[in-house]
């Protein structure tokens, strides 16, 4: 039996996800944050409104509040009796007048109806209604928006600054979220060049762990930095059981090849881990490992950048969503159109950087694929709008033919 026949059989993705998203214990504990503090916080209970809203009935428009049933038709002319503002209380309409009211403003004690200034004219202490209004007019009404009890932001939900407004605007000013989950970031590899060292010959620039930990750090974690480790078995498996002690999820890169200098699944094993999954049917990212030590998840990311990137995408992504208490989103979930022919070969999966060039007559986005097929550099990835996916049976796309796509969030 040589080495390869007792290789395993390489995973799909969708069940490498869920692999890597069962080897995870969602974080438990609970932080009670200011709202300022919460946006990208995961909320950890359902909130639900103590009072329905509006609080009160009041006008949706500028214009003249009174009672529908003392208009005798258009051009009925109404005394104005005063003006009510927003903020105001206790206003009362007087019988057979008109107010003047503001947006926003409670609609006083006897008038049922708002006419919009724009359908009326004013004159000599006086208000002519140019336009009949309808009985209830203008109005917005109390709980008509959100009944009481109702769910403003559902357990799960990552907390969004229209959450912040919704939440202040029902007098809560603070919400629960899950802890942020601790991921540890740690590169493999000899040819690593020591943090801000000058290169020497045959070396390369640690480009996989600044990069980790910005994703980490973007996904809503607490990212720290794990440092980096030659590729030798023993260093390597004391410092993984040492990091995972200490962290919900530790993600490596580098090394988890089957090469003679791939040190981390021994290092893994060594280190009391238990590996639950290893070999991904994708391109690039085949080299990925899922597994747990002591109690946390750790994934082996491959080395090669692009590689990391996409396997953080794939699986980190959704750990991290269940860490923190947020159920994991299906990666490219939205369709685009492929702007020109994308080679393939049936296989592995592909994942591939495109650039959007803009709309189809669909309205679809049109999606330029970067990078010419090469996984190994981040070049054509820095450039792109997302990552596409070409399915494992595909033999090619063609041009305008459909595909999915994850999209890079915007900061700003
Ligand atoms: P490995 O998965 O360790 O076999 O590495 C695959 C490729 O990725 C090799 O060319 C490595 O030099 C490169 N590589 C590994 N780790 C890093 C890193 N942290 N930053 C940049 N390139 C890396
Ligand atoms: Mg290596």
């Amino acid at each position: 039996m040589n080495a390869s026949s007792a290789m395993p059989p390489m995973i799909d993705v969708t069940a490498a996800r869920e692999i890597a998203v069962a080897q995870i214990t969602p974080v438990r504990a609970v932080r009670d944050l200011p709202l300022h503090a919460a946006p990208g916080r995961i909320c950890a209970r359902d909130v639900t409104a103590t009072s329905a809203m509006p609080f009160f009935t009041n006008s949706a428009m500028d214009g003249f509040a009174l009672r529908h049933a003392d208009l005798a038709g258009t051009g009925t002319l109404l005394p104005v009796a005063g003006t009510v503002a927003a903020g105001a209380a206790g206003t009362f309409l007087p019988p057979g007048a008109a107010l003047r009211i503001f947006t926003g403003a409670p609609l006083p004690l006897g008038a049922d109806s708002v006419v919009a200034l724009e359908d009326t004219s004013e004159a000599g202490g006086r208000v002519r209604i140019d336009v009949m209004p309808d009985i209830g007019a203008n109005l917005r009404l109390a709980g008509s928006d959100q009944p009481l009890g109702a769910c403003l932001v559902a357990r799960g939900a990552r907390i969004a600054p229209q959450h912040v407004g919704l939440l202040a605007a029902n007098g809560i000013t603070r919400i629960a979220v899950t802890r942020r989950p601790r991921v540890v970031v740690l590169s493999t590899g000899d040819e690593l060049a020591a943090s801000g060292a000058p290169r020497a010959e045959g070396q390369i620039h640690d480009a996989n762990r600044p990069m980790l930990l910005a994703l980490a750090r973007a996904a809503g974690c607490e990212a720290v930095d794990g440092g980096t480790m030659p590729d030798d078995v023993d260093a390597l498996s004391q410092r993984l059981a040492g990091l995972c002690a200490s962290a919900d999820l530790v993600l490596s890169s580098g090394g988890v090849s089957m090469g003679g200098r791939d040190p981390l699944r021994p290092a893994f094993v060594r280190a009391g881990g238990e590996i639950a999954g290893w070999r991904v049917a994708v391109k690039p990212g085949k080299p990925v490992m899922f597994g747990r030590l002591g109690g946390t998840a750790f994934t082996g990311l491959p080395g090669n950048p692009m590689a990391a990137f996409v396997g953080f995408h794939l699986f980190v992504a959704p750990q991290i969503d269940r860490l923190s208490g947020a159920n994991p989103l299906p990666f490219a979930r939205w369709p685009g159109r492929a702007a020109s022919p994308w080679p393939h070969r049936p296989g592995r999966q592909d994942i591939v950087p495109v650039r959007c060039l803009g709309a189809d007559g669909t309205g679809l986005p049109l999606l330029e694929r970067l990078g010419k097929g090469v996984s190994a550099t981040l070049f054509p990835l820095a450039a792109a709008d997302g990552l596409a996916v070409i399915p494992a049976a595909s033999g090619g796309i063609a041009t305008g033919e459909p595909v999915d796509w994850h999209p890079f969030r915007r900061e700003g």
